[in-house]
């Protein structure tokens, strides 16, 4: 192939465009994700970005690669190649993440992948919702008076088993806020972890469900009583849980939070 052909080859290429979508209410969508969103003649998305933002998107544009029909999700390895696919086929992507796609994103993945296979890609940052879930049910992650470190870990992983990585007892060392992501379903296991590390049962817990969402909802209690509490209230994912004395302080500014 001549040089000429090839750099022809190249500027046909599609950009891939890793776009965090930020948690879910479209004034939280940047500037940029709206702009490309707008340009894109594909978005890839799964069901995080949440209704109203999806919404915004024609339909004839959208690619859902969230969960298949059966109910199981979509492996990485079928998304990688889609990417790489409309690329090649000279098309501008969207792959549309909620929140930040370098947070719990599995862009991290994607960008490897894309640059593996030479396609062109910019990643553009968005909202991630371990911060402006809390922020937005009044909890700031970390406070002059109560926290001044923040750690943001998976609760997708059993602690009990010997393969998890999350190291619970250094976790409650630390002294700052835990947020965790992915966290509805283990609460009595990591919470229990937590415990069995030494940290204090009062210790403020908050559950934001769907924040940002129109029927966002906010659950609080202690390490001891959040999981009844998520029973009682069947919260469900996608939900933050904050762990820390900052969770606390939402009653004081609760009045006046809007
Ligand atoms: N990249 C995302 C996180 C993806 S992992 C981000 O930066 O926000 C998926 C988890 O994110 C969910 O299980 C939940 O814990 C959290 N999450 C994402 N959006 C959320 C929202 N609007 N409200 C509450 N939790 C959310």
């Amino acid at each position: 192939m001549s040089d000429a052909a090839k750099s022809g080859d190249v500027a046909e290429q599609g950009t891939v465009y890793l776009v965090g979508s930020g948690p879910g209410d479209p004034e939280l969508l940047t500037v940029k994700a709206t702009r490309l969103l707008d340009e894109a003649d594909v978005v890839l998305h799964d069901k995080l970005p949440g209704p109203e933002i999806l919404e915004l998107i024609p339909a004839e544009k959208r690619e859902d690669v969230g969960k298949r029909a059966g109910g199981e999700r979509t492996p990485q390895s079928e998304i990688n190649a889609r990417l790489v696919e409309l690329a090649r086929e000279g098309k501008s992507v969207v792959r549309l993440k909620g929140g930040d796609s370098f947070v719990f994103g599995r862009g991290g993945e994607e960008a490897e992948y894309l640059a593996k296979h030479g396609i062109p890609f910019e990643y553009v940052p968005g909202i991630t919702s371990a911060i402006a879930g809390p922020g937005v049910a009044g909890i700031p992650v970390t406070h002059r008076d109560h926290a001044s470190s923040v750690s943001f870990v998976t609760g997708h992983e059993d602690p009990t088993k010997p393969e998890s990585t999350v190291d619970w007892e250094a976790l409650a060392a630390t002294g700052g806020t835990i947020v965790v992501l992915m966290g509805v379903g283990k609460l009595p296991e990591y919470t229990q972890a937590l415990r069995d590390a030494g940290m204090d049962p009062e210790t403020p817990v908050a559950l934001v469900e769907r924040a940002t969402w129109s029927d966002m909802r906010v659950a609080t209690g202690t390490l001891d009583s959040i999981v009844s509490v998520r029973d009682e209230e069947a919260i469900e994912p996608p939900a933050i849980t904050v762990i820390g004395d900052v969770a606390g302080t939402r009653e004081a500014v609760l009045e006046f939070l809007r």
